[in-house]
């Protein structure tokens, strides 16, 4: 199963779509192949996702970490099939 490690950032300003899963949840479970990760604490943050789940599903920015409060988000090369 592959498994990615998020990019950390700094919290993202009021305009941005942040994720807050509770502890103990990720924000995204899906059927998918794909599990990505916190970038500090390695917590998953989406849990077997597909590509259709993370790039047109729910849209968000970031994801803060419910375990370190950190914000990730999803690295530049993920986005390689992005429509937007
Ligand atoms: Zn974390």
């Amino acid at each position: 199963m592959p498994q990615k490690d998020m990019r950390l950032i700094d919290k993202p300003g009021p305009d941005k779509i942040v994720l807050e899963p509770a502890a103990g949840t990720s924000a995204i479970e899906g059927d998918g192949d794909m599990t990505y990760r916190c970038g500090a604490c390695k917590t998953r943050l989406l849990d077997h996702v597909s590509h259709n789940d993370v790039f047109h599903g729910e849209a968000f920015d970031a994801i803060k970490c419910p375990k370190c409060g950190k914000y990730n988000e999803l690295a530049p090369e993920d986005h390689h099939h992005h429509h937007h």
